[in-house]
């Protein structure tokens, strides 16, 4: 296995900077083997962390990286993520177990609310404080939460504990960098950056076309696309989770991990896509 980069969690447990997302897969039977051989290739080359969630094709996402990980559990940080309207209770126990069994697993590392729900974060805390005593998650966290919302979690007894919050993050959609990163960076909890590729161009138009983009890519000799995952995860608390569905694609996000943007780079990058200076809405799909 390579050494990638790597973020720090608050536990002190080490993830790589890059991971793979795995939203869409699973869901074209025609299509299962090359998904898997790509998410291998991806372990191979040190992409061990792997995002999923209950939600992705209805179970199918978890049910394809359950075939894609066989015999190689030790090895990975396998990220799953609860419906907002199970996350307390019986049904929080209940969509965790289904998940690992899905997953082909006795335990995830990471298990995160969706997104906020009418369910008090008191409950969810509670209930993904009794996943971890029984064994069935390693640590819990957040994802779509903005500022306000992370400061009602932290609010509740037991909130400090969220491990990360991941939100939409890309060189095209930097509102984060306002108030939540800063916010997040004050209480030591890491970002999850998901859609870092601004799902290829179908998201906020074609990146990758940007004059900024390709004259750094050009620069480093490397893919723009590689530009915006080594932009992602300049920092030290940022954890990005391309998804791939081909072994090219996977082989060259890999590469991206230990791209070092120079101050001049980022300087370009920032001119072509600033930071907003003002608040805005948290961004999401
Ligand atoms: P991404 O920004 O990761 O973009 C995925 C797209 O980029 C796919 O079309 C993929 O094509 C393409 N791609 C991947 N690598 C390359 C490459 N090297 N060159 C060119 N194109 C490439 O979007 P996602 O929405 O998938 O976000 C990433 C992950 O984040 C999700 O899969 C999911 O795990 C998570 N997520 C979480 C959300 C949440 O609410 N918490 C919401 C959305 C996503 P191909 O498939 O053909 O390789």
């Amino acid at each position: 296995m390579s050494s990638i980069k790597t973020v720090t969690l608050p536990d002190g447990t080490l993830v790589p900077a890059l991971g793979q997302g795995t939203w869409y897969m699973g869901d074209d039977k025609h299509r299962e083997q090359e998904e898997i051989t790509t998410l291998q290739r991806g372990i191979e080359l040190g992409l061990t962390l792997i995002d999923t969630a209950e939600m992705y094709g209805n179970g199918r996402s978890e049910l394809l990286i359950g075939k894609a990980i066989k015999g190689l559990r030790d090895k990975l940080f396998l990220v799953s993520k609860v419906y907002p309207h199970n996350a307390g209770g019986r049904n929080l126990v209940n969509s965790c177990e289904a998940s690992l069994k899905r997953l082909g697993t006795d335990y995830l590392d990471l298990y995160l609310l969706h997104w906020r729900g009418q369910i008090p974060y008191e409950e969810t805390v509670r209930g993904m404080e009794a996943l971890i005593q029984a064994g069935k998650i390693k640590r819990w966290g957040v994802s779509n939460l903005d500022d306000e919302d992370m400061q009602d979690l932290l609010s509740v007894r037991g909130g400090s504990k969220c491990a990360v919050n991941q939100v939409l993050y890309h060189l095209g959609s930097r509102g984060i960098e306002y108030e939540l990163l800063p916010w997040q960076r004050q209480h030591g909890i890491p970002t999850m950056a998901y859609c870092p590729l601004a799902q290829a161009g179908a998201l906020q138009g074609d990146l990758t076309a940007d004059s900024a983009v390709k004259q750094v890519a050009q620069e480093h000799g490397v893919d723009p696309y590689q530009i915006l995952l080594a932009w992602c995860i300049r920092h030290d608390d940022i954890i990005a989770i391309p998804k791939a569905s081909s072994v090219a694609h996977v082989e060259s996000n890999a590469n991206a991990a230990n791209i070092v943007l120079t101050a001049a780079q980022r300087d370009l990058l920032d001119q072509a896509f600033p930071a907003p200076d003002y608040p805005v809405p948290l961004d999401i799909v």
